[in-house]
């Protein structure tokens, strides 16, 4: 046992970034340890769920946590400041306003940074996605293009997870108007490069009658505002650019030593703990672990608690223990038409998943931070509920990666086809049955 240590003689841990990894570990970390926490940013942001800006179906106040509130609650001091470098053998760290702030043992958990892989003009005309503030603009921006008259060109740079993800928030407000056309520009040879082929399959057939277009195959390169151009010779028209996917490890990783170079992350051991600096440990995307792993929300959570009870063993002269991530699936949203649960190159797909996603966010901010609410998770435990019941009447898709699979029985009812008025009974017939709860 840890006798009580007096407030001047207890260790001091700083924590780097305060998003899904490092608001994770602050949460590990008891008050017998001076916590220090600093993110540049106010606010804590649930990322997986900010294209729902795109759409309205989220403001920005509900995607957002603030830390000084979370930091408060949990005993911890928080500064709103951004580190510029990190002198681990000094234990020391300074922010760019030249703040010192002195450490025994630090996590950096400081994610990535947009990256637009030096293409011409994308920094300037593409709008960023990687923020609240960005898809809360594109939202913004998307419904004064809108009010305007005629059909306006929307290009996604990017048909990944957040390209398709925005792409169904922009189907969910405005296929049942004219204002737009959609370009989705993917360099790989299909969407959501890595998972199932049936994932691809089943947003082209959601799309069939839209007015989008998805090419494959091909980079942009560069921007001009009003043009997207391509590596295949084409030019697309944008009236919207919109940079999806792109993270880049953060310029402090190299700036602290804890990187070798300006594209790479942070290498360190099973463990967590930099290979170059023991009282640094690296938890979340900025991480290079020793066996890769995907840049995801809930890994980052996984190792932000990993790093916390690391860094409490390495100041205690415990043995430190190997992070070992539990797999869990994905949830992939396509607007109100679908949601995908992705599970390597397996995947199932039905529009109740999405109270399954909503349920995930609910239940997580409000771990995070309970005055979200037990309002929330009431709603949350509803949602669940009827995801549930609804998951165990399936019209699923399994897909893996070399069958075609097929597809789900509910078709996307398209602009132009309803104008030209598909009969009363195909409609009927398309429609989602549902049984009342308890029916085998
Ligand atoms: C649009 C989008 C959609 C996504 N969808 C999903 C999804 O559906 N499912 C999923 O699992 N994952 C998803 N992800 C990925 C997931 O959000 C990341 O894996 C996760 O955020 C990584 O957590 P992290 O703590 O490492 O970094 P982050 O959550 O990015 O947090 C990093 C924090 O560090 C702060 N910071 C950065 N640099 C500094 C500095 N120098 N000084 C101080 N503070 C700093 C930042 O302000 C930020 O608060 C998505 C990501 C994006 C961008």
């Amino acid at each position: 046992m840890r006798s009580q240590p007096t407030l001047a003689s207890r260790p001091r841990i700083a924590v780097v970034g305060a998003g899904f990894a490092g608001l994770s570990a602050a949460r590990e970390l008891g008050r017998e340890f001076a916590v220090t926490v600093l993110d540049g940013s106010p606010w804590f942001e649930w990322l997986p769920n900010i294209h729902e800006l795109l759409s309205g179906v989220k403001r920005p106040a509900d995607l957002r946590l603030s830390h000084k509130a979370l930091m408060a609650r949990s005993g911890h001091r928080f500064v709103q400041a951004t580190v510029a470098a990190i002198d681990a053998g000094a234990g020391r760290l300074v922010t760019t306003g030249g703040r010192s702030i002195g450490f025994d043992a630090c996590i950096v958990a400081v994610g990535g940074v947009h990256d637009t892989f030096g293409v011409p003009g994308a920094d300037r005309h593409a709008m960023s996605f990687k923020s609240v503030d960005d898809c809360d603009a594109i939202g913004r921006r998307l419904a004064q293009l809108a009010r305007r008259p005629g059909r306006h060109s929307v290009v996604i740079v990017g048909g990944g997870l957040e390209g398709i993800e925005a792409l169904g928030e922009i189907l969910r407000r405005f296929r049942h108007s004219d204002a737009f056309e959609v370009s989705v520009v993917e360099a790989g040879a299909r969407l959501l490069p890595g998972t199932a082929r049936a994932l691809d399959a089943a947003v082209r057939a959601h799309c069939a009658g839209q007015e989008v277009r998805f090419v494959t195959r091909s980079r942009v390169t560069s921007v001009t505002p009003g043009r997207v151009r391509l590596d295949n010779g084409e030019t697309l028209r944008s009236d919207l650019t919109m940079w999806t996917g792109g993270s880049a490890p953060s310029p402090l990783l190299q700036a602290s030593g804890l990187a070798d170079g300006p594209r790479t992350w942070a290498p360190v051991k099973a463990s967590l703990q930099s290979r170059r600096f023991e009282n640094v440990f690296v938890a979340g995307d900025a991480a290079a672990l020793p066996r890769p792993l995907g840049k995801q929300a809930y890994y980052a959570m996984q190792m932000g608690e990993c790093a916390a009870d690391n860094v409490v063993r390495a100041l205690e002269g415990r043995r430190l223990r190997n992070f070992s991530p539990s797999r869990k699936p994905m949830l992939v949203a396509f607007g109100d038409l679908d949601t995908f649960l992705v599970s390597g190159r397996s995947m199932v797909a039905s529009p109740a998943l999405a109270a399954a996603k909503e349920a995930v966010f609910q239940v997580t901010m409000a771990r995070f931070d309970p005055s979200f609410g037990a309002t929330a998770v009431r709603r949350a435990a509803a949602r669940l509920g009827r995801a549930a019941e609804e998951l165990a009447l399936p019209a699923l898709t399994v897909g893996s990666g070399r069958k075609r699979a097929s597809l789900p029985s509910r078709r996307v009812r398209a602009p132009r086809e309803t104008a030209s008025g598909p009969s009363k009974k195909k409609a009927a017939a398309r429609r989602p049955r549902r049984r009342p709860v308890g029916q085998p």
